[in-house]
């Protein structure tokens, strides 16, 4: 938790230990950085998110807390415990891989009790703990079943109820869904969320999928290169991202560069516009907006020409070339005021509210 209390003596103190924290987290393999420097605290019961394209260091870090990796610099700590050294079975975390790593040999049910075998605990408890963990994900039927019976979907379940089964404080998972279909992916994000919801356990989840990370996290850490871009929720990482960075990579975005800034709010920092956030005037009084830009009222317009029509099903995505010279992506809900073929070169207006603008004043300007 992040709230503070003043005690009797001023000093402000954290009313609760994070699940996990890290401070100066880096991880070199040669002259490779993997991890740059990575401050973070998880908070307990929370489902957290590393987000961020492949290469960008999400793995390094989870194995550097599950302790396959050792840090080249930095400290980890599970509940205010420093384990920075201790062994991968003396830190209570538990992974999900992303291939899965079932033992093709053995029924799920000595697949889920493995586990608890490996921990010493006797044949009878480690039965009734393992049939209690296939009932949760809903598998008790398959029990006796090999991995190689199952389907995609089921086999994650499996993994995930062998993870479960030892009862960790923190679930690491891997990208975990990366290998279903996307249908069963959102129907296992679905009960991944209610799982974690259930269970109050501290879940690592790590994904490269944008929206996987939007709508399953408490909290989204963004990485880039090895370092953590922005640290927060799905709602402010998407509505105030912190730089470009974070604005390219969730959702799409339409960066508007420091000339466009400067002609219309007289400032010379990048600012983006979601699509969502762009409306289109279809009738544009051309000569009002004169090919240029107009401010008022707190809305701005500008002009220019549509490019390009994509139906998506729940809404359509229009290109429109600005007169100022770059592109833009507008998303538009609802019907058309005619055809492709009738609106493919219409000149219209592009209007948006200014406290849409989000602006990233940390972005060095790009020539558009
Ligand atoms: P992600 O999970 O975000 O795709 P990784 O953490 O797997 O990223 O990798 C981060 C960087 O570290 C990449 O450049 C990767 O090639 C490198 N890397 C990861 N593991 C090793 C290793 N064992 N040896 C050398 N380089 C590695
Ligand atoms: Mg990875």
């Amino acid at each position: 938790m992040t709230e503070t209390v003043l005690t009797s003596t001023k000093h402000e103190i954290s009313t609760a230990i994070p699940a996990i924290r890290l401070r100066g987290l880096t991880k070199s393999f040669g002259d490779t950085t993997a991890v740059g420097g990575v401050d973070l605290d998880i908070r307990q019961g929370e489902f957290f998110s590393m987000l961020g394209p492949s290469g960008s260091g999400k793995t390094t870090v989870l194995r550097l807390i599950a302790g396959f990796e050792l840090p080249t610099a930095g400290i980890i700590e599970l509940e205010g415990k420093d384990v920075t050294n201790t062994a991968p079975f003396e830190r209570d975390v538990n992974t999900v891989f992303q291939d899965y790593a079932l033992f093709p040999h053995m029924s799920l049910l000595d697949n889920v009790a493995y586990g608890l075998r490996v921990r010493g605990i006797g044949r009878k408890e480690r039965r009734a703990r393992a049939e209690q963990a296939l009932e949760r994900v809903q598998l008790s039927q398959l029990a006796r079943r090999s991995p190689s019976q199952l389907s995609g979907g089921q086999r994650q379940r499996v993994a995930l109820a062998r993870a479960l089964v030892v009862e960790p404080k923190v679930l690491l998972l891997d990208e975990p869904l990366g290998a279903l279909d996307l249908k069963l992916r959102k129907q296992m994000q679905i009960e991944l969320k209610d799982l974690q919801r259930s269970l109050g356990i501290t879940f690592i989840f790590v994904t490269h999928d944008q929206e996987e990370a939007l709508t399953m996290s408490d909290r989204i850490g963004v990485f880039n290169n090895g370092r953590l871009e922005q640290i927060g929720s799905a709602h402010e990482i998407y509505e105030r991202p912190s730089g470009q960075f974070v604005a390219d990579f969730v959702g799409t975005s339409n960066l508007f560069n420091s000339a466009m800034a400067e002609r219309l709010y007289g400032r010379t920092d990048v600012f983006s516009i979601r699509p969502e956030r762009l409306r289109l005037l279809w009738d544009a009084p051309e000569k009002q907006y004169d090919g240029g830009a107009t401010s008022a009222g707190g809305t701005t317009f500008v002009a220019g020409t549509v490019t390009s029509l994509i139906y998506l099903g729940h809404a359509t995505q229009v290109r429109v070339a600005l007169d100022s010279g770059f592109t833009v992506v507008v998303l538009v809900h609802g019907d058309l005021p005619g055809s492709e073929d009738e609106l493919h070169q219409r000149r219209v207006n592009v209007g948006w509210a200014d406290r849409d603008a989000v602006w990233l004043p940390d972005t060095p300007s790009r020539k558009f």
